[in-house]
């Protein structure tokens, strides 16, 4: 049986939202994989008389393409079995290829359907990835919407070999017309930026100054939001994605008051209390420069422009690179920062972990599970990690932990061949031969953008008073971006709630 009860259960109030007959054209000929996939299409058109399923011959095997009967080919191709965090994709697609209008903008809608030039695009995925429906599920909208455009969604555990052969280290992995086109999470918007398919500014230059205008669409974003629209006053959202880190991690567990949830699901309930209420959500847009006239006027990377009364800023923070040769160049080559998204790609390969605080340790534990041997390298003399996920760790017999370690290069000829680092004590260098690096050492704040306009501390963050406001008069800041002592989900929530207060507290005295 392909489909169990949870994932049936799951799959069964959707299939009421399926408006015409759909067909899944299988091409399965390739041994034990197929039969899987077959058994997978056989069974979901069990499931509907609105599904059917028939043999062709197609590029890859095993595959399934989802159609509209009667209707030309949608585009939308799954390689090997979209189980794991693929099987929303698979229903989205579903349900979008019969007819249902995908939940994105109108605007966006039109500006894909405009597109005239051929793209088949191509994204390579592993199941264990939760950045990777993002970008399928953008890309499958898109072929759904405009007949010149098609997407393949690859599982890479069932096409190794294609894996292999294109050097794909790291996933998602998007390749358009042949050619690779970019990787890491991306939505619709971000891919249209990418293609040079430029954004009506026009739109967003129009609408009224805000009272408060948030920008970043995390968990302290999401909170002064939430309590700037409950003062019944006006408020925007500006982010580049809807939020934040929490996608990047699955268990969470200390969300007070919620036992366990999962980043995708946090991120998700975040979106959906902000969207009761009237909050004015501008997404996949990049804040790019801050001044001061009469308002505040805040322009974006598409040169799009809002103003606004007050700005609370709450862009958070992203995995710190490590600034050593060969690091940029290997960046999707064997280079990682995501142990969740790529690690299915280091199956039996040695790999080191570059980082031996809480985020490291953890990924160390976890790759240790796949890889065939994992280094993890510490810069300082002992380890940081809680003491609980050191135990774990050292009771592994596939790992090696080198403290006082400084790395020096990550080196290769196409993809990642070794690691060099340096004994902090006796200045020797030793190089390990390793397929695959995970940086983990730490975050950077997202605040260069702002320049000189807001005191920053040395490594960036805004500081901000005990009301979350910043050294210019409106701007408040919160979350990971700011000085706080603590990055965490509920502090950061919190101080989106006080920088909301504050900013409230300001417009009333001004
Ligand atoms: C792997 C991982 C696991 C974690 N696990 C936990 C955990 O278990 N528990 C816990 O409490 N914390 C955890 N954290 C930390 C927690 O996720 C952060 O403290 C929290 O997300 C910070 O929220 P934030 O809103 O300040 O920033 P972020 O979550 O970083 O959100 C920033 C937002 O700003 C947007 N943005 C950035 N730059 C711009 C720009 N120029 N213009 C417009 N928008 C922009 C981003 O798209 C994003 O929406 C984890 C973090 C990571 C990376």
């Amino acid at each position: 049986m392909a489909l169990d009860q949870e994932i049936k259960a799951q799959l069964t109030p959707y299939l009421e939202y399926i408006e015409s007959n759909v067909v899944l054209r299988v091409c399965a000929n390739s041994g034990g994989a197929s039969e899987g996939v077959l058994e997978f299409v056989r069974e979901i058109a069990e499931m509907s008389d609105k599904i059917s399923y028939e043999n062709v011959e197609m590029e890859r095997s095993p595959s399934f393409a989802v159609d509209k009967v009667g209707a030309e080919p949608s585009g939308v191709v799954f390689a090997g079995l979209p189980y794991g965090h693929e099987f929303t994709s698979f229903v989205m697609a579903l349900v979008q290829v019969s007819g249902r209008k995908p939940k994105i903008e109108d605007g966006l809608i039109a500006q894909i359907k405009n597109i005239s030039r051929t793209l088949n695009f191509t994204t390579y995925v592993s199941l264990t990835c939760h950045n990777c429906p993002e970008v399928v599920q953008a890309l499958n909208i898109m072929a759904v919407l405009n007949p010149n455009i098609s997407h393949t969604m690859v599982e890479g555990g069932s096409f190794k070999e294609e894996v292999e052969a294109k050097q794909i280290m790291s996933v998602p992995f998007v390749h358009l017309n042949g050619e690779e086109f970019g990787g890491g999470r991306m939505t619709a918007e971000q891919i249209l930026a990418k293609l040079g398919e430029s954004v009506d500014t026009s739109e967003i230059n129009s609408r009224a100054p805000y009272d408060v205008l948030v920008v970043g669409g995390g968990p302290a974003g999401a909170a002064a939001a939430i309590y700037a629209a409950r003062k019944g006053i006006r408020t925007g959202m500006l982010t580049d994605s809807l939020g934040g880190q929490v996608l990047e991690t699955m268990g969470i567990e200390n969300i007070i008051g919620t036992k366990y949830t999962e980043g995708p699901k946090f991120a998700a309930s975040l979106m959906d209390h902000v969207k009761e209420y009237p909050v004015d959500i501008i997404s996949s847009q990049r804040a790019n420069k801050l001044v001061r006239n009469e308002m505040l006027e805040l322009t974006m990377d598409s040169g799009a422009m809002l103003r606004s009364k007050t700005v609370i800023i709450a862009t958070g923070a992203r995995w710190r690179a490590i600034g050593v040769k060969g690091e940029k160049e290997f960046k999707n080559r064997g280079i990682a920062y995501c142990p969740h998204c790529d690690g299915p790609l280091f199956a039996g390969k040695d790999i080191a972990v570059i980082g031996g605080g809480n985020s490291g340790v953890e990924a160390a534990i976890d790759l240790a599970g796949i890889a065939g041997h994992v280094t993890v390298i510490e810069f300082m003399p002992e380890l940081r990690a809680d003491t609980i996920l050191q135990k774990r760790l050292r009771s592994l017999e596939n790992v090696t932990i080198v403290t006082n370690a400084q790395t020096k290069e990550i080196a290769g000829s196409s993809k990642v061949e070794s690691l060099t680092y340096a004994d902090r004590t006796t200045e020797k260098e030793v190089t390990l031969q390793v397929q695959g690096v995970f940086i983990l050492i730490g975050l950077t704040p997202n605040t260069e953008w702002l320049a000189d306009t807001v005191k920053r501390t040395k490594v960036g963050e805004i500081i901000v008073d005990k009301h979350g406001a910043s050294s210019l008069p409106g701007v408040f800041a919160a979350g990971d971006c700011s000085d706080s002592a603590y990055k965490q989900i509920v502090i950061s929530m919190g101080s989106g709630a006080t920088a909301s207060l504050g900013a409230f507290d300001y417009l009333i005295r001004n």
